[in-house]
């Protein structure tokens, strides 16, 4: 991105320009990937035009004023539809703006439109969506990953430099290693989600996607940061973007859970993240096996917990404050009839999953149990990472999967096998490119840290993408 910071500064480049190149690229990808619900083409150009005249009056609003973005559907955008690619919300504008959204305008960033994901982020193939599937970039007879697959594929595909996602169980980094670019879900606390629609408020994060670790550690200081509208918010000051310089591998200690590279691997990914880590030992980094035991059972305790915060969250779409309303008899009826008619079946199905774990009879059975193993867990990556630096380990189980392919729910609960875990626990977590299959899909390895070590976490991660790839530039 800092190239093309540099060119609209030296004014080699209009941001007008910019956003019409990227909307050219729209136009010619779009229709085939299904990246985008909205494209706000007025909309992206007039702030684009505001961008350019900043920049003639020598007061731009940052170094990346005028350099275009893309909003995942389900963080609000004043006057701009936010459906969470729900029918329920097919006609939804908000009144005002999320405050990431907010952070971005006031960077100067032009928004150029929102994009698709699974209903309400329930999913990780963005197949469960009332606008249709997003198709992979790199074979468009597969998955996007899910539920950020419109965010993914949209940068991927150079129809954006970079998106936001929104990451519960996976959502950011899943569809970033599908799709072969960047993604970051950050220590949870770290950036606001006042305005994000919530799926499951004590797991939900925003976060970055771009196609290279600088470009992602640049988007997320845009981002980070506490706010009075986030009660949960973190009290810790603002992320500055680290230079490079590779140091931070000298005496490195990385933690390789042998828990994560068992059975259920495919052969090609374990072998790409094995390459990256020994290109880190190579480098004077320390290879240290440690067991994150508990793993086995961060599936069964995330689905308990996203299911009832989901029943709970979920039940403002009533009709009446929210949604898209079938009139009955009475209110009652009213509710039911539009809650039936405007969520989809794995909505549904999620819904009803999680008001039984929090009902009367079950709650102990279920969610007070989940809450118990979902301390374990987080206390048992704590004391991993007083023994390591980082953690490394595959991002997905398996590259990219047919659409179509996964008709069981709950095999696509497995594809978030590697990443609930710091949506559990909290810890920041990053996804980058390691390699492509012999089939040419990409496949993404993950960096996991202690709480607000994001810069750590993305210095190594830089060291990965140099290896690997030589580095790849952003735009
Ligand atoms: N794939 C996970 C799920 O279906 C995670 C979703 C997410 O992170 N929003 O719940």
């Amino acid at each position: 991105m800092k190239k093309l910071a540099q060119l609209l500064e030296s004014k080699q480049v209009s941001s007008e320009e910019v956003a019409q190149k990227y909307l050219n690229r729209i136009k010619e990808k779009d229709s085939e990937i299904n990246a985008f619900i909205t494209v706000d083409e007025d909309g992206v150009l007039q702030q684009a035009r505001a961008a350019d005249q900043r920049r003639a009056q020598g007061s731009p609003l940052s170094k990346w004023d005028g350099i275009p973005i893309a909003i995942k559907d389900n963080i609000s955008t004043q006057g701009l539809l936010t459906s969470c690619a729900s029918k329920f919300l097919s006609n939804y504008k908000p009144v005002f703006d999320a405050t990431v959204v907010s952070k971005l305008k006031q960077a100067g960033l032009p928004i150029i439109g929102k994009t698709n994901l699974d209903e309400f982020a329930m999913g990780s193939s963005t197949e469960y969506s009332t606008y249709g599937a997003t198709c992979n970039p790199h074979d468009i007879e597969r998955v996007s990953g899910g539920s950020s697959g419109g965010s993914a594929a949209a940068v991927a595909a150079e129809m954006i430099p970079w998106a936001l996602g929104t990451d519960t169980g996976g959502s950011i980094r899943q569809p970033a290693s599908f799709c072969g670019v960047v993604g970051l879900k950050p220590t949870y606390g770290r950036v606001s989600r006042f305005g994000v629609v919530a799926l499951a408020p004590s797991l939900d994060h925003v976060g970055p996607l771009a196609k290279s670790v600088e470009d992602v550690a640049i988007l997320f200081s845009l981002l980070a940061g506490s706010d009075p509208g986030d009660s949960t918010s973190a009290q810790i000051g603002p992320f500055a973007v680290p230079s490079w310089d590779g140091s931070v591998v000298k005496g490195l200690k990385i933690g390789v859970p042998e828990e994560f590279f068992s059975t259920g691997l495919n052969s090609e990914v374990e072998q790409a993240v094995r390459n990256s880590l020994k290109m880190l030992e190579e480098q004077g980094a320390t290879l240290i096996p440690i067991s994150l035991a508990s793993n086995a059972y961060a599936i069964d305790t995330y689905l308990t917990i996203v299911t009832a915060e989901a029943s709970s969250s979920l039940a403002r779409f009533d009709g009446i404050r929210y949604g898209e309303r079938v009139d009955a008899e009475d209110t009652n009826t009213m509710y039911a009839k539009s809650r039936a008619a405007g969520f989809g079946t794995e909505v549904k199905r999620r819904i009803m999953l999680g008001t039984y774990v929090l009902s009367a009879s079950q709650y102990e059975a279920y969610y007070e149990q989940a809450q118990k193993v979902r301390t374990i867990i987080k206390q048992e990556v704590s004391e991993a990472l007083k023994q390591v630096d980082v953690i490394i380990t595959p991002t997905t189980p398996t590259p990219a999967f047919k659409i179509g392919e996964k008709r069981d729910p709950l095999e696509l609960y497995l594809s978030d096998l590697y990443t609930a875990i710091a949506n559990l626990s909290g810890v920041p977590a990053l996804s980058l490119p390691c390699g492509t299959t012999s089939a040419g899909l990409p496949m993404g390895v993950q960096v996991m840290g202690d709480y607000f070590s994001e810069e750590l976490i993305l210095q190594v991660g830089s060291l990965i993408e140099q290896g690997v790839g030589g580095g790849v530039s952003g735009d």
